[in-house]
């Protein structure tokens, strides 16, 4: 059976008071109404991680990820973070390859490799987002740019490093705007690269990874996704700023 996860990104929002009023508020709601075996990974600013991670502990069905990490180990790297610092604070996940650290801060496909390499090392699983912008689909490239995304980004790892990912499809034109992807498009995607896993691997390893949705995901249309075959839950923006929003899309 593979995870269902419900993994929420709060972005570059909520002070350091605010994210633990909220996250406190989202603990509550999982540990009276979450009784099935799904996950809720909450990803924070870093300033946050420790001390969610230490709240985490009253609830087996809340871990905590950042958002980021630098692909080198330790070093002079002014204002970064490393994967070795965020875990030992407690974090388990790691957003990379978020559409926003591509299009803003120019994270290509090879350092996301990188990347993908030193938090795996570091004993942390990435939740590896994936995903084509609007001119992309117009075009019809939406299944290339994909595949690409895949093969330069996390097709170099051995097997059992890769069966450790989370994958994230989030379709750029969906990310914040309100325009979800209907559940049929979506699942379109995660059934395409289910089975370029399957080709690069093995089937035994494209069944047993999860692959997340993301991209205006909210409680009301979290169902109809989430039933779809190849969705394993979903990536979170928006709407993991709301604890009653969240748990209902975890629930
Ligand atoms: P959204 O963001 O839910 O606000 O669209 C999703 C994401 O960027 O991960």
């Amino acid at each position: 059976m593979r995870k269902k996860i419900v993994a929420g990104n709060w972005k570059m929002n909520m002070d350091y008071n605010e994210g633990l009023t909220l996250f406190s508020e989202m603990i509550d709601l999982v540990k009276s109404e979450i009784t099935g075996a799904q996950q809720a990974v909450v990803c924070s600013p870093f300033i946050h991680l420790h001390s969610l991670a230490q709240a985490a502990t009253a609830s087996d069905k809340v871990s905590i990820g950042a958002q980021n990490a630098h692909q080198a180990e330790v070093g002079a790297y002014t204002g970064e973070i490393s994967a070795k610092m965020i875990k030992s604070v407690g974090a388990e996940y790691v957003i990379l390859g978020h559409s926003e650290r591509r299009q803003y801060f120019g994270e290509t496909n090879e350092l996301l490799a990188k990347k993908t390499d030193t938090v795996l090392k570091n004993s942390l699983i990435p939740i590896f987002c994936i995903g084509e912008t609007l001119q992309e689909r117009e075009a019809n490239t939406h299944f290339d740019v994909i595949k690409a995304q895949l093969v330069e980004g996390v097709f170099h790892l051995e097997a059992d490093a890769f069966a450790k990912l989370v994958i994230a499809y989030e379709p750029v034109w969906a990310i914040g705007t309100g325009v979800t992807a209907s559940a049929e498009q979506a699942q379109e995607i995660h059934e395409f690269i289910r089975k370029e896993i399957a080709t690069k691997y093995s089937q035994a390893v494209a069944d047993e990874i999860t692959i997340l949705y993301g991209g205006s995901c909210n409680p009301k249309n979290a169902p109809e996704l989430f039933a779809k075959a190849d969705i394993d839950g979903g990536l979170i923006g928006g709407a993991s700023l709301k604890a009653r929003d969240f748990v209902d899309i975890l629930k």
